[in-house]
Formats: C-alpha cells, sequence, structure tokens
C-alpha cells in the first residue's frame, strides 16, 4: 500500500473565509501516485473546516449568512468559553457545524466527486498560521 501525508498551511487575511481546496488536493493526489484508494482532508484547528459543497459565489454567502444568524460573533459576552479571556466562542460552534473532514474516493488516479463538488477550507478565526492534514492511502 502506498501512503502520503502533506499539510496545506492557511493565514486568511480576513477573520472568516472560504477557500476552494480542491487544485491543491488534486496536486497531492497526482504527487502519491494513488490510483485506487481514499484521500481524508481534515482540519487541524478547532476553529476552522473543510467541508464540501458548490464553489459558486452566492451559495458561500448563504453559508456566511447562515452561520452567522445560528452563531453571532457578537456580543461576545454571550459565549461562555468567551469568559476564558477568548472571543471565538462562535467560531468554535461554526467550526463543529460545518464538519472537521472530508474523505473522497480516489478512483482512476483522480478524486472521485459528485456533480459540482469542491473541498473548501472554512476558516471562523483567521488571521493566524493554521494547516490542513492531507492524508492518502492506496494502491
Ligand atoms: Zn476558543
Amino acid at each position: 500500500m502506498k501512503s502520503l501525508r502533506e499539510y496545506l498551511w492557511f493565514n486568511t487575511s480576513k477573520k472568516k473565509e472560504f477557500i476552494n481546496i480542491t487544485p491543491q488536493v488534486e496536486e497531492i493526489v497526482k504527487k502519491s501516485r494513488v490510483k485506487e484508494g481514499l484521500c481524508l482532508v481534515n482540519a487541524m484547528h478547532i476553529t476552522a473546516s473543510v467541508f464540501i459543497n458548490d464553489a459558486e459565489s452566492g451559495l458561500l454567502q448563504d453559508f456566511e449568512n447562515w452561520l452567522e444568524n445560528l452563531a453571532p460573533h457578537e456580543p461576545i459576552s454571550r459565549y461562555r468559553h468567551n469568559l476564558t479571556g477568548e472571543d471565538n466562542g462562535d467560531a468554535h460552534l461554526k467550526r463543529t457545524i460545518m464538519g472537521r473532514e472530508v474523505v473522497v474516493a480516489i478512483t482512476n488516479g483522480k478524486l472521485d466527486f459528485g456533480p459540482w463538488e469542491q473541498i473548501f477550507y472554512g476558516e471562523f478565526d483567521g488571521q493566524r498560521r493554521k494547516r490542513v492534514l492531507v492524508k492518502i492511502i492506496g494502491e
């Protein structure tokens, strides 16, 4: 069995951001030379997500608005977590609902997506260095 483990690094300019990371993941799949296998992509931080959806700007704005309605950043005092002196209680909740990781099948050397599927990094407490793990296993 072949395997490959790599990090993608992010330091977003905004506190909240969605980044399409499909091209970077495809590069790592190519580098692994795995033809049949699995590709795991997971955020290594508890205030960031990895998820799969449509690369459509209106939808990404809808996600942002929906998350802000579910867990508004302010007032900061509404979150018990922020009693620790942090201000990212909302980011932990947003991360949980958008998910930690995705697993995509690799078929014939390529990510085996459904129609319109793309992999996104979701940042909810950015402007600092964070990483995403990509682990590929297969033959
Ligand atoms: Zn926190």
